[in-house]
C-alpha cells in the first residue's frame, strides 16, 4: 500500500535561523506549516560558540540561541519533523511533493532553508581522522583538547572566532593561514591578536593530516612563498575555510547558480511559482543569522501572499 502523503499549507525545508524564522511567520497566519530538518534545529547556530551581534543579547553562546528561536517558531503551531529531504517533485497545478526518508510531504508553498556545509581541505588524512583529531566544530570537540596544542586552518570569521574559543580551553592555537593576510572582521583580528596564546603563519597550506591511525600527531606544511615542506606537531585540525550550499537535491528545479547557491529575488521568490528560499543558501554577500532571520521573515510572509492570492 503506498505510504500517506502528508498535506501541509506550507513546508519549510531547513529549521535554522532563516527556517525557524519563516515557520514563525508562516504559522502566526494561520498557515498549516512544518519544518522538516535533518538534523536537531538551529542549524549553524548549534557549531557557533559566543553570538555577540545578534540584536537584544550582548552575548549568546549558539545553541541557547537555537533553543530560543525554536520556542518562538513553534508557538503558533508550526510543526517540526524530523527527515532528510532528497528532492521536489512540482505537480502541474503548482502543488509541491517533498521527498524525505521519513515520508513524502505535500504543499502549495515551500521555502528551502537549507543553508550551507562547512568545505574539506581534500587532503590526505582528513577524512580518516575525523572525530579522531579532525574537527569542523570547536563548540563541539574544544573540550577533547584541553591541555594540548591544536591547530586552525583558515582566515575568515570562522577560523578566526573560533580559534578565539579554542585558545579559552586548549594549551595553545596556531591558525595555518593559506594568503598574506586574514578575511576576518577586524575586531576578531584585533582580539586575536591580543590572545597570547594564538599564533598566525601566514602564507602556509595544510597538506595533509597525519597520525597513528587513532589520533591526529601532526600535519604537513607547504609555505606558499618559498615552495619549502614541513611538519607540525599538533593533536588537532579544526578547518574552517568556507561554507558550500545544500542544494544537491534541488538543482534540477533550475533556480541555482553556477556555485549551487540560490537565486532569489526581494521577495523571496525563485523562478518556480510557491518556492521561496531563505538564508545562507541564497546568493547573498552577507551570511549572518540577522540576515537569514529576515530572509525567514519575509519568506513566511510572502508564502501566504501567495497561498491567499491562489484562493
Ligand atoms: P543553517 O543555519 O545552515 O541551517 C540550515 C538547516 O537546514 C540545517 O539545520 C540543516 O540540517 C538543514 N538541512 C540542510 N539540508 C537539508 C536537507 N536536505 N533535508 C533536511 N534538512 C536539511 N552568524 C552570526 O550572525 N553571528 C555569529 O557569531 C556567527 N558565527 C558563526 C560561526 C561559525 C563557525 C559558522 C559556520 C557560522 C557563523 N555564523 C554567525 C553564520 C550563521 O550561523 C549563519 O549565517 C546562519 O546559521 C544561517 O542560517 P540558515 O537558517 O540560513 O542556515
Ligand atoms: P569565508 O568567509 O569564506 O572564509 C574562508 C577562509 O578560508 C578564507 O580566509 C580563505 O582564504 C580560506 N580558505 C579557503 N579555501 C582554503 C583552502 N583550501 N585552504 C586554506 N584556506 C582556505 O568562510 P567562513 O570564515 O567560514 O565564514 C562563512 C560565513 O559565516 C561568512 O559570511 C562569515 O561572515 C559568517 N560568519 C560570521 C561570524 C560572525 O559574524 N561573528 C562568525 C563566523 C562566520 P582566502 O582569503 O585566501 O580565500
Amino acid at each position: 500500500m503506498a505510504e500517506e502523503v502528508k498535506n501541509y499549507d506550507v513546508i519549510i525545508i531547513g529549521a535554522g535561523p532563516a527556517g525557524m524564522t519563516a515557520a514563525t511567520y508562516a504559522s502566526r497566519a494561520e498557515l498549516k506549516t512544518v519544518m522538516v530538518d535533518q538534523g536537531i534545529y538551529g542549524g549553524q547556530m548549534n557549531n557557533t560558540a559566543e553570538v555577540e551581534n545578534y540584536p537584544g543579547y550582548n552575548k549568546i553562546m549558539g545553541p541557547d540561541l537555537a533553543e530560543k528561536m525554536y520556542a518562538s517558531s513553534t508557538q503558533f503551531g508550526a510543526e517540526y519533523s524530523f527527515g532528510a529531504v532528497s528532492g521536489i517533485d512540482v505537480l502541474e497545478n503548482h502543488d509541491k511533493v517533498v521527498h524525505t526518508d521519513m515520508g513524502d510531504l505535500q504543499a502549495p508553498a515551500v521555502i528551502l532553508a537549507t543553508g550551507s556545509e562547512h568545505t574539506h581541505l581534500g587532503v590526505p588524512g582528513e577524512e580518516d581522522y575525523q572525530g579522531k583529531g579532525v574537527s569542523y566544530c570547536a563548540v563541539c570537540d574544544a573540550a577533547f583538547f584541553k591541555g594540548e596544542s591544536v591547530t586552525v586552518v583558515g582566515g575568515g570569521d570562522s577560523a578566526v572566532e573560533e580559534g578565539l574559543y579554542l585558545a579559552n580551553i586548549v594549551k595553545d592555537v596556531t591558525i595555518f593561514v593559506r594568503g598574506d593576510q586574514l578575511k576576518a572582521q577586524p575586531i576578531l583580528q584585533e582580539r586575536a591578536k591580543k590572545q597570547e596564546n594564538i599564533r598566525f603563519v601566514f602564507n602556509t597550506s595544510v597538506t595533509a593530516i597525519n597520525g597513528n591511525g587513532d589520533e591526529v600527531q601532526s600535519v604537513e606544511l607547504k609555505n606558499n612563498e618559498t615552495g619549502e615542506n614541513s611538519t607540525f606537531k599538533t593533536a588537532g585540525v579544526f578547518i574552517y575555510i568556507g561554507l558550500k550550499p545544500n542544494t544537491a537535491q534541488f538543482t534540477q528545479l533550475g533556480i541555482t547558480d553556477t556555485n549551487g547557491w540560490i537565486k532569489a529575488n526581494q521577495r523571496m521568490e525563485t523562478a518556480v511559482p510557491g518556492l521561496f528560499a531563505a538564508g545562507d543558501v541564497l546568493v547573498k554577500d552577507l551570511r549572518q543569522i540577522t540576515t537569514a532571520i529576515g530572509d525567514g521573515g519575509l519568506a513566511g510572509q510572502e508564502a501566504y501572499n501567495y497561498l491567499a492570492a491562489r484562493q
